[in-house]
């Protein structure tokens, strides 16, 4: 791997090259990797499309019959343990690679990003070792079991929001249970993920189970892992119509399919709440990571009897938050990734200025920033539910804020939406926050705080936001085959 000096910030940018049967290898075409926060160059990115991914996958083929086969659980679970510790010996240095790349706050990506990745393997390396098995024995006729084997060979087609974190949220399950990976990062932010190929090798993983291969989406690198016929699954993180074309795409060979799509997520606030910690947490749940997080709650509505307070004080804490720098201490708002994203993000609030909606604070760059794309937190009310500020994923730090009356109505208006990911209930009346919880159409729900995880539980979303769960027990769902063994007695 080529690795070159960025003076302005001291650490070192990666020059991107594929990772295919455990050899970095370029390909004939490159694009420039940009820093979103300067708008420099930070290095290139190899752009791979059908040769080289066809080549990664006949290599991961290789390797499903090479001694990844025969490696015990033990093995494969200190492997795993190894590439955590590999992570966590490094964790500045990617830290700030990931801050380079997505324009994140650098702190941010040393506490969510880069711990989290590490925990991912620690964790599938545990969970690994005390997995159990279905049997069931019936009557005196017959003994049935299930055994588990691997899917295969996996395709693996990751955003660029958490980078590391996401990609790593479905490689530690996929190699826990014996399979070989082709992986994608996103266009935007390709440099951790090479890095990670780099401490697979290092942490023993055998060449070809570990591949990774840069590019674009339509007509690249990702459109050929979907298509391939010799990948068994395909795990895709990103945008829901990207969901759409992957399931056509890979509907000839009837992949295997894991989606974790898009979201609107209502974040609905009772009067009764201990409003401290709405604000709080509310101003996370918002605002982190530029709010280009899938589970940032987008949509936030508010009791009547709490409306005015809860909007003079949410204001008041997010004119605070500070806005700027990524490598700067405290900065809590970095840019966002991207020019294409930063004008997409702008667009939704002329959007919204049109369609009669009021911005309380943000709608605009920070002065002091004059380069880089970065946009101030933003607090939008007066919108009525059409509109499209409501019913869209902005995917960026924009809320919309909207009163309600009654415990049905904002059910009905949380859940008037195609999306089903993510949803969070602020309440002190025990009764109510499971009546609600029952009744929101979404796959996570959190009462009384916001993204605490434990990731034995189910994670994922319902209606246009995903198919499948990962997380503990489901991830091993999707990255084993089950077959059922019987034996007459
Ligand atoms: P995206 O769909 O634009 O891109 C994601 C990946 O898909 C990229 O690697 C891209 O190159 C690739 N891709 C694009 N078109 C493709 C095609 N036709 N075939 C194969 N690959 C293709 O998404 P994004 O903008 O990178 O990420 C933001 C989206 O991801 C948001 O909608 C967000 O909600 C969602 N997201 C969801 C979760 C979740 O857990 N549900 C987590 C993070 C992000």
């Amino acid at each position: 791997m080529q690795v070159k000096e960025i003076p302005k910030n001291r650490v070192e940018a990666v020059d991107c090259l594929h990772f295919i049967d455990g050899n970095f290898v370029a390909s004939d075409k490159k694009f420039s990797n940009i820093n979103p926060a300067t708008e420099e160059v930070l290095g290139t990115v190899e752009e791979g499309g059908k040769k080289e991914v066809d080549a990664a996958v006949q290599a991961a083929r290789r390797a499903l019959k090479g001694e990844w086969k025969t490696i015990t659980t033990q093995e494969r679970s200190k492997i795993l343990r190894r590439i955590g510790d590999i992570i966590t010996e490094r964790v500045e240095e990617l830290a700030v690679l990931e801050a380079l790349d997505t324009g994140k706050p650098y702190e941010m990506a040393v506490e969510m990003d880069i711990k989290r990745a590490a925990y991912n393997f620690y964790f599938f390396a545990d969970y690994l070792t005390s997995m159990g098995t279905e049997a069931y024995q019936q009557d005196q006729q017959a003994l049935h079991y299930a055994i588990r084997r691997p899917v295969g060979v996996v395709g693996m087609i990751n955003p660029w929001n958490l980078p590391l974190l996401l990609l790593t949220w479905k490689l530690a399950p996929c190699l826990a249970a014996g399979n070989t990976a082709v992986m994608k990062p996103a266009e935007w932010t390709p440099m951790t993920a090479t890095v990670l190929a780099e401490i697979c090798k290092e942490a023993g993983v055998p060449d070809g189970v570990v591949n990774l291969v840069h590019g674009f989406g339509v007509d690249s690198a990702g459109a050929a892992i979907t298509e391939h016929p010799d990948v068994d699954a395909v795990t895709f993180t990103g945008e829901t119509t990207t969901g759409t074309a992957i399931m056509k795409a890979a509907a000839p060979t009837l992949k295997k399919l894991s989606f974790e799509l898009g979201g609107k997520n209502p974040n609905i606030i009772f009067a009764d709440s201990d409003v401290d910690e709405v604000i709080e947490t509310t101003l996370k749940s918002s605002f982190m990571n530029q709010g280009e997080v899938c589970l940032c709650g987008s949509r936030i509505y508010v009791e009547e009897g709490l409306y005015d307070e809860f909007l003079d004080r949410f204001i008041e804490a997010t004119k605070q938050l500070k806005v700027g720098d990524p490598f700067e201490t405290g900065t809590k708002v970095g840019s966002v990734v991207s020019k294409e994203h930063y004008e997409k993000v702008m667009s939704y609030i002329e959007i919204a200025k049109e369609e009669g909606g009021n911005i309380l604070t943000g709608g605009n760059r920070p002065e002091h920033m004059e380069k880089g794309y970065y946009i101030n937190p933003t607090i939008i009310t007066g919108l009525t539910k059409d509109s499209r500020c409501i019913r869209e994923e902005i995917f960026g730090p924009v809320v919309t804020v909207v009163p309600f009356k009654k415990e049905e109505e904002v059910i009905e208006q949380a859940n008037d939406t195609h999306y089903g990911l993510g949803a969070t209930i602020w309440t002190n009346d025990l009764r109510r926050a499971h009546r609600v919880a029952q009744q929101i159409e979404a796959g996570i729900i959190w009462v009384n705080t916001w993204y605490l995880r434990d990731l034995r539980t189910p994670f994922g979303g319902m209606k246009q936001s995903g198919i499948g769960r990962e997380g503990g027990a489901h991830s091993f769902e999707f990255y084993s085959e089950l077959s059922n063994v019987t034996i007459k007695m």
